[in-house]
């Protein structure tokens, strides 16, 4: 189950949401109450990312790891 970051637009507190389905939402900021949330983009890395892509390495065309889908050199 994905763990979402939602802050409050109206007061600014920020939280975690853990989704049980694609829809669930948090319903109201546990802060204040507003309903005007806003949904995060985490700032960690979960452990079940795909690797990061090759393209800001220089080696990319020819990196082993960019085929494997992920790149070691960089
Ligand atoms: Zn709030």
């Amino acid at each position: 189950m994905p763990i979402y970051e939602y802050a409050c637009s109206v007061c600014g507190h920020a939280f975690e949401h853990l989704a049980r389905t694609l829809d669930d939402k948090p319903v109201k900021c546990p802060a204040c109450g507003a309903k005007k949330l806003a949904k995060q983009f985490s700032t960690f890395a979960p452990a079940t990312a795909t690797p990061k892509a090759c393209g800001d390495c220089a080696a990319a065309p020819s990196c082993p790891a960019s085929r494997m889908g992920g790149c070691g050199c960089g």
